[in-house]
């Protein structure tokens, strides 16, 4: 089950409003040939709106006909796909093969980085082959019929460190590659940054910086920014991730836990042992009170897929690997 998000001007929307769906994914680290395109192949699809809050927008292609429901499947019948009485869809990110997942039809398709996997974490890429690496995510972005594909590089893209935009985008000629840049479709405002908090246990370092040399890089972020898209969340929200230790040693972990039971965080004042906040506090500061983007996409933090609404803003945690989830944005202009 897959929810849709709407966004924008949804109460003043009318009959004619027209509506951009945003795909959202993050963090599918070299699992992307298990991620499939929607059919038909047609980037030329639009979105209708529908007549209640209770039924979701249609994908409509070029003939006017429904293009996200009407199409048959191996797997399950089109009336399963119908959460009853809600706006949801039934995997959206359908499971159609074992291990394969199809990503919704949508406008803009938007990747948040950790498309690689560092050479130490496994990787069947060598990470510091930039001119191989770009190349699979040129291939991957040119699978896909939305009408822009926008990446955003993440902690695993060592590969990408250094690299200037342009270097990157002449070769990423299917996809729209933000470096600390902004890009507008149809009106709205997407702006991307790759950078995370230092952490002392990763050894996927791109993009990595310390607190006084990452806030600068957020202050950089232009206030009429609509979508805003980095690797990092910010701070407290849906960034609650393993903590090093628990994740190495659990028996002990466990242990200690049951003779000292861990206490409220200071930040979110919920218990979460064995968690901690990845976010960057700086980020998080910018973006409630400064920029106020609409909508806010990230990843990075495996555990912590979810889409979430603080202050008017909707932030999206789209990691795959582990939720193998994406999320659908229906942004009203
Ligand atoms: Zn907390
Ligand atoms: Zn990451």
């Amino acid at each position: 089950m897959e929810h849709i998000t709407r966004i924008g001007h949804v109460d003043g929307a009318t009959a004619t409003s027209k509506v951009i769906r945003i795909v959202h994914i993050s963090d599918t680290h070299l699992a992307h040939n298990s991620l499939t395109p929607p059919r038909p192949l047609s980037g030329n699809i639009s979105i209708r709106r529908s007549n209640s809050v209770e039924t979701p927008n249609a994908v409509v292609d070029e003939s006017g006909k429904d293009a996200f429901f009407n199409r048959s499947t191996s797997i399950e019948s089109r009336e399963d796909e119908f959460h009853k009485g809600g706006v949801f869809l039934s995997s959206a990110l359908r499971k159609s093969r074992v291990n394969n997942y199809e990503v919704p039809c949508g406008n803009v398709l938007v990747h948040s980085g950790d498309f690689d996997w560092s050479r130490q974490s496994g990787g069947l890429l060598r990470s510091d082959n930039f001119e191989e690496i770009v190349q699979v995510m040129n291939d991957f972005f040119d699978r896909f019929p939305h009408k822009v594909k926008i990446f955003v590089a993440g902690n695993h893209e060592v590969s990408l460190e250094g690299k200037k935009l342009l270097t990157v985008q002449e070769r990423l000629t299917s996809a729209v590659y933000l470096y600390n840049s902004s890009f507008t479709y149809e009106g709205i405002n997407f702006y991307g940054a790759p950078y995370t908090p230092f952490r002392y246990m990763t050894n996927a370092r791109g993009f990595i910086r310390r607190a006084g040399k990452i806030a600068p890089h957020w202050r950089d972020i232009p206030t009429r920014t609509d979508v805003l898209v980095t690797h990092s969340p910010p701070y407290g929200i849906l960034d609650l991730g393993t903590k090093w230790t628990t994740r190495k040693l659990p028996k002990l972990t466990r242990a200690l836990h049951s003779v000292l039971p861990e206490t409220d965080c200071d930040a979110c004042g919920a218990t979460h042992p064995g968690l901690d906040h990845w976010g960057c506090p700086h980020l998080k500061e910018e973006v409630l009170i400064r920029i106020k983007p609409k909508l806010h996409l990230f990843g990075h933090v495996h555990e912590c897929n979810g889409v979430t609404t603080r202050k008017g803003i909707t932030f999206s945690n789209a990691a795959f690997v582990n939720a193998k989830r994406p999320h659908i944005f229906d942004y009203y202009l």
